[in-house]
C-alpha cells in the first residue's frame, strides 16, 4: 500500500455517503470491466473519461474520480477502494461535520453533552460542528448529520406531543369528554422527549402535484414522505441523484428548499369493517361529512397478488340480476369481467345494477371512482342509500378535481380495503370505474417524472399498472382464507374503438367483456349488450344448472336472428319458418331489454328463458312483450310459488320442472290473450 494510496483513500472518507457510491463505482467496474480498461488507459484523451464519468457514476465521486483520471491514477482504484474501507470501520464515522442549529448559543456544557451524544453516534467525538441561528425554533437544539437530523427544539417537542395526543385520541374509540381528558392527562404525563432521528432531503423542483427531492437517498419507492408543511408525498421514482415524489395534496406551500422527511411507512390506508357505508378518499379520510372512520387496521396499498397455490377455481356464481349478462356472459366470484363502451353507454348503471342485487348475498361492494365528477358520485351514492345498499358497500372517490396522484392511488386503495375482508373469508365486490381515466392520471404524472412516453403517449409500464392491480382479484382457497375479489373494470372507448392501447391491453388481462354499443343503446336496447363480441370466458364453470339448460340455446338462436336480419332487409316474401325464427330472435332481444334498478333472481331469469322456448313472446305484440314478463312472473309468484321455490332449492332444472312452466306460460298466455288467438304478429 503506497502512501498515494492512503492519500486518497483518506481524501474519499472526507466525502459524505462515499461508502455506498465507492461500492456502486465498484459493481460497475466489475459488471462492465470495459470500463474500468478505458478509464485507466493512458491513451484516451481525458475529456473522453470525463464525459463517461459523468454519465455512469454517482454523483457525490465524480470529482474524486476524475481527479484519479487527471493524474491517471485510475488503476489504483481498487487499491484505494480496499484501503478506503479498512480505513472506515464504521459507516457512521462517514460524517466528518455536524450542523447545530439553536436559538441561544449553547453553553459549555451543553457542547459537552453534544460532543458525548455524536461520539454514540457516529463513533466521531471531534466532528465539526457548523454553528447556525434559527428564531423559529423557540429554545433548544437541532443537530444534522448527513441527512439525519436530530431535533431538540421546542417547536419539535411541540410537534412530537401533537402527534402522540391525536394518536392517543384517535386509538380511544369512545368520545366521552371525561374518557378524552384522562387519556390527554396520562400521554401528557407519561411523554418523554426522544430524540427524533429523521432522515431529510430538500425539494429541488415542484410543479403540477411532482416533486423532486435531493438527500434522502435511503428512501423506497412506494415510501410516504412528509414535507414541512404538512403534505404528504408517495415515492414514485427513484434515480441515481435524486427521487421524484407524488403529492397527495396541492402544492402551492411547497416550493425550492422545503424540506422533507421520511417516515419508513409504505404508502397504505386503513382497513375495515368501519368503512361500511361511508364515501372516503383513496388516503381512506372520509368525503361523506361524516365522522372519522377510526380503526385498528391498515394496509399497503400495493400488496402481490395471492400465488397460484392459494387460488382455486371460479366455481360460485356473482348474479348481477341483469338477464343478458347472467344467461349469456355469467360472472364468478373472482372473475374480472371487463365492462366497456363509449361513453353514455351504460357502463355504471350495469355496475350499479350489480351493487344492487348483492342486497342480502352477504357480499361486500366496494366502487371505486375515479376521474369522475363529483356530482356523478354524490347522485350513485344516493341510488345506493335509497335501495339500501349502502350498508354493504364503500365508495372510495377521486374526481375530477383531485391532483392526478390521488388519481392513481384509488384503485390500489379500493383493492387494499377489498383484500382486507377477502382475506377473512367474506366476498367481494369491487368496480372501478373507470381505469381508461386511471391510465391518463397515470401517464400525466410519468411525463412530469420525465418517463419517456410511449405509445399514445403512455409510459411503458401501463401494462403492469393494470395487470398488477386486476391480479389481485382472486377466489383463494380455503387455507389461504377462502374469501373471493370479483372485478368489474370499465372502460370507455371512443368512437367504439376497442384496439386503442389501454382497451387491449385490459381485455387482455381480464377474463371477459361485456361489450355495451352506442347504436343498441340509442335504438332504446338496454342495456347495450353487445352479443356477439362479448365473452365470459371463466364464468361459465360457475353458472348454475338450472341457467345452463334454461340459457342453452340462446346466443345461437340470437346470432341467427342477426344474420337472417341483415339478409332479409329488402325481401317482402318471406317463408313461414323464417318469419317464425325472425319473430322469435324480435322477442328475445325484447325479452333481453330490461329497466335500471330492476334486477331478476335466478328462478325469474331461469322462468323467462324457458318461457320463450314455447315462442308466445314471439306470438305477442312486441311492445307487449315487456308488459306480458312482468305479468307472467307475477303470476308465477302468486300461483306457482312452488315452481320458484324448487328452483330456489335444487338450483337444477329437471326436465319435468322445464315442461310445467312451459305449460303454465302457455295457459297463462291463452287466459291473458282470450279472444285473439294465435296471430303472429308482423311489426
Ligand atoms: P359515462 O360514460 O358518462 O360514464 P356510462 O356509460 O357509465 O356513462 P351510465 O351513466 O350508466 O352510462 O348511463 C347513461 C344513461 O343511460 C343514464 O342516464 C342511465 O339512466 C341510462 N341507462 C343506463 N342503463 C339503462 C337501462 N337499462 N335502462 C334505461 N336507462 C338506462
Ligand atoms: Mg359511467
Amino acid at each position: 500500500m503506497t502512501q498515494l494510496t492512503i492519500d486518497y483513500a483518506s481524501e474519499l472518507v472526507k466525502i459524505p455517503d462515499a461508502r455506498e457510491m465507492i461500492a456502486e463505482a465498484h459493481d460497475i467496474c466489475e459488471a462492465v470491466p470495459a470500463v474500468f480498461e478505458e478509464l485507466s488507459d493512458d491513451t484516451i484523451p481525458v475529456s473522453v473519461k470525463h464525459v463517461v464519468i459523468d454519465r455512469i457514476f454517482p454523483k457525490g465521486i465524480r470529482n474524486f474520480l476524475k481527479t484519479l483520471c487527471d493524474n491517471n491514477h485510475f488503476k489504483l482504484f481498487e487499491e484505494i477502494r480496499e484501503e478506503f474501507n479498512n480505513q472506515l470501520k464504521d459507516p457512521k464515522e462517514l460524517y466528518s461535520t455536524a450542523e447545530l442549529v439553536y436559538v441561544t448559543p449553547p453553553t459549555d456544557e451543553q457542547l459537552i453533552q453534544i460532543r458525548d451524544f455524536l461520539g454514540r453516534e457516529f463513533n466521531n467525538k471531534e466532528m465539526k460542528l457548523e454553528m447556525k441561528e434559527d428564531k423559529s425554533l423557540k429554545s433548544g437544539f437541532i443537530i444534522r448529520v448527513g441527512s439525519k437530523e436530530y431535533d431538540w427544539s421546542e417547536a419539535g417537542r411541540i410537534k412530537q406531543l401533537e402527534e402522540r395526543l391525536s394518536k392517543a385520541v384517535g386509538a380511544s374509540n369512545s368520545f366521552s369528554e371525561d374518557n378524552i381528558i384522562s387519556i390527554l392527562r396520562t400521554t401528557i404525563e407519561e411523554f418523554e422527549l426522544t430524540a427524533q432521528d429523521k432522515e431529510i432531503g430538500v425539494a429541488s423542483w415542484v410543479g403540477d402535484g411532482i416533486v423532486s427531492v435531493d438527500g434522502i437517498d435511503h428512501a423506497d419507492y412506494g415510501e410516504i414522505v412528509i414535507f414541512d408543511c404538512g403534505v404528504k408525498g408517495m415515492v414514485q421514482d427513484v434515480r441515481r441523484d435524486d427521487i421524484g415524489v407524488i403529492l397527495f395534496g396541492r402544492d402551492t406551500e411547497i416550493h425550492e428548499g422545503s424540506r422533507v422527511a421520511r417516515t419508513s411507512k409504505m404508502a397504505g390506508v386503513p382497513v375495515g369493517e368501519e368503512f361500511l357505508g361511508r364515501v372516503v378518499d383513496s388516503l381512506g379520510a372520509p368525503l361523506d361529512g361524516g365522522p372519522d372512520i377510526v380503526t385498528e387496521n391498515y394496509r399497503p396499498i400495493e400488496m402481490p397478488a395471492p400465488g397460484i397455490v392459494d387460488r382455486k377455481s371460479v366455481a360460485v356464481p356473482m348474479e348481477t340480476g341483469i338477464l343478458s349478462i347472467d344467461s349469456m356472459f355469467p360472472i364468478g366470484r373472482g372473475q374480472r369481467e371487463l365492462i366497456i363502451g363509449d361513453r353514455q353507454t351504460g357502463k355504471t348503471s350495469i355496475a350499479m345494477d350489480t351493487i344492487l342485487n348483492q342486497k342480502g348475498k352477504d357480499t361486500i361492494c366496494i366502487y371505486v371512482a375515479i376521474g369522475q365528477k363529483a356530482s356523478t358520485v354524490a347522485k350513485l351514492v344516493g341510488t345506493l342509500k335509497a335501495a339500501g345498499s349502502m350498508d354493504y358497500t364503500i365508495v372510495v372517490s377521486a374526481s375530477a378535481s383531485d391532483p392526478a396522484p390521488l388519481q392513481y392511488m384509488a384503485p390500489y386503495s379500493g383493492t387494499a380495503m377489498a383484500e382486507y375482508f377477502m382475506y377473512q373469508g367474506k366476498d367481494v365486490l369491487i368496480v372501478y370505474d373507470d381505469l381508461s381515466k386511471h391510465a391518463v392520471a397515470y401517464r400525466a404524472i410519468s411525463l412530469l417524472l420525465e418517463r419517456s412516453p410511449g405509445r399514445e403517449a403512455y409510459p411503458g409500464d401501463v401494462f403492469y399498472l393494470h395487470s398488477r392491480l386486476l391480479e389481485r382479484s382472486a377466489r383463494l382457497s380455503p387455507e389461504a382464507g377462502g374469501g373471493s375479489i370479483t372485478a368489474l373494470p370499465i372502460i370507455e372507448t371512443q368512437a367504439g374503438d376497442v384496439s386503442a392501447y389501454i382497451p387491449t391491453n385490459v381485455i387482455s388481462i381480464t377474463d371477459g367483456q361485456i361489450y355495451l354499443e352506442s347504436h343498441l343503446f340509442f335504438s332504446g336496447q338496454r342495456p347495450a349488450v353487445n352479443v356477439g363480441l362479448s365473452v365470459s370466458r371463466v364464468g361459465g364453470a360457475a353458472q348454475r344448472k338450472a341457467m345452463k339448460k334454461a340459457a342453452g340455446s340462446i346466443r345461437i338462436d340470437l346470432a341467427q336472428y342477426r344474420e337472417m336480419e341483415v339478409f332479409t332487409q329488402f325481401s317482402s316474401d318471406l317463408d313461414d319458418v323464417t318469419k317464425k325464427q325472425l319473430a322469435h330472435g324480435r322477442s328475445l332481444m325484447e325479452l333481453l331489454k330490461q329497466p335500471l334498478g330492476h334486477p331478476f333472481s335466478m328462478a325469474e331469469q331461469v322462468i323467462i328463458l324457458v318461457a320463450s322456448t314455447t315462442y308466445v313472446f314471439s306470438e305477442i305484440p312486441v311492445e307487449d312483450i315487456q308488459s306480458f314478463r312482468k305479468s307472467l312472473l307475477e303470476h308465477f309468484h302468486s300461483e306457482h310459488g312452488d315452481i320458484i321455490n324448487e328452483l330456489d332449492s335444487y338450483l337444477d332444472l329437471s326436465d319435468d320442472l322445464r315442461h310445467r312452466i312451459e305449460d303454465v306460460t302457455r295457459d297463462y298466455k291463452k287466459e291473458v290473450y282470450k279472444t285473439e288467438e294465435t296471430e303472429p304478429t308482423e311489426e
